[in-house]
């Protein structure tokens, strides 16, 4: 059984997870039952979400939701008539101007073995698209995944070309080794970019378009770097919504976690949870030096 530990090292996978997970779970729960008192239950229907997950298991792990959950999760996205879009197509929408009404993309990072197994029937089963996120040395087995003392299965290359070309899941690039982009020299951090899109579309044969930054952290020069390398999308893990005008470059996405009830899933997919708990800015600023807003308002790394 995969356990994650609290604090894991630098290359920590999710820094919403990294909080004690109960006090997180709990300031969710209110934050979930404020959202419901104050707009009862109406979601903010405009502007793009993006959903993020790792994986669909039973196992005790934080980054892991159950695949019970998960169908129900999915059952209620297709029950209150949400269009679940591809990262393209939605990043189409936004750079043509136009606020997505009631629209979610759907994403996975790190390619676990477990969301073919447990997401991608469900997912097969309602039409919805979404997006994998691969770290391509992970994936060869050259690196390993540093949070888990014992790391789940990951998808194998023979199966992850299958599945791309099968079309439910599409798979994108995650770095080669999953680093903090932030703790790396301009060299290493440049071949970490580019040289998970070179792998990738040796692989899939087609051009990789979209990039996720391990973590959520990067800084401008990262970003820069994303460009560079010809990445038309790249994703954060900063909450909230995206609208036309966004930086293709920096969408935001929404963790879902293993302990969200149904109220809290309602409250993420409807806009209740589109800015980042409080202590999570203090333990980010602690943790990786990060900066306060830069003068756009953009929150940028260091
Ligand atoms: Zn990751």
């Amino acid at each position: 059984m995969a356990v994650r530990s609290e604090l894991p090292g630098p290359a920590l996978p999710v820094v919403g997870a990294a909080l004690p997970a109960s006090v997180k779970a709990g300031a969710t729960h209110v934050r979930s039952a404020l959202w419901l008192a104050r707009r009862r239950g109406r979601p903010d229907e405009n502007g793009l979400r993006i959903l993020l997950y790792h994986r669909v298991s039973d196992d005790e792990d934080l980054l892991a939701v159950t695949p019970r959950r998960f169908r129900r999760q999915m059952e209620l996205i297709a029950a209150e008539g949400y269009d679940v879009v591809s990262l393209e197509m939605a990043a189409n929408l936004l750079d043509a101007g136009v606020t997505p009404q009631r629209t979610v993309v759907l994403n996975f990072d790190d390619g676990y073995l477990d969301v073919a197994e447990h997401a991608l029937p469900v997912l097969e089963d309602l039409g919805f698209p979404a997006t994998v996120f691969l770290p391509t040395g992970a994936i060869d087995g050259t690196s390993k995944l540093s949070w888990y003392r014992t790391q789940p299965p990951l998808l194998g290359w023979d199966e992850i070309g299958e599945l791309d070309r099968r079309g439910t899941l599409r798979f994108e690039a995650h770095t080669v080794t999953h680093p903090n982009l932030l703790a790396l020299g301009e060299d290493a951090a440049r071949a970490e970019i580019a040289g998970s899109k070179i792998a990738l579309e040796e692989r899939l044969g087609r051009p990789v378009d979209a990039f996720c930054y391990p973590a959520g952290l990067f800084g401008r020069r990262d970003r820069g770097f994303v460009a560079d390398a010809g990445f038309r999308i790249a994703v954060s893990c900063e909450p909230g919504v995206n609208r036309p005008g966004a930086d293709l470059l920096a969408l935001r996405r929404r963790q879902i976690d293993a302990r969200d009830a149904m109220l809290d899933f309602r409250a993420k997919l409807g806009g209740g949870h589109d800015s980042p708990l409080p202590l999570r800015n203090v333990y980010r600023r602690m943790r990786f030096g990060e900066r306060q807003p830069d003068a756009s308002g953009r929150r940028l790394a260091a």
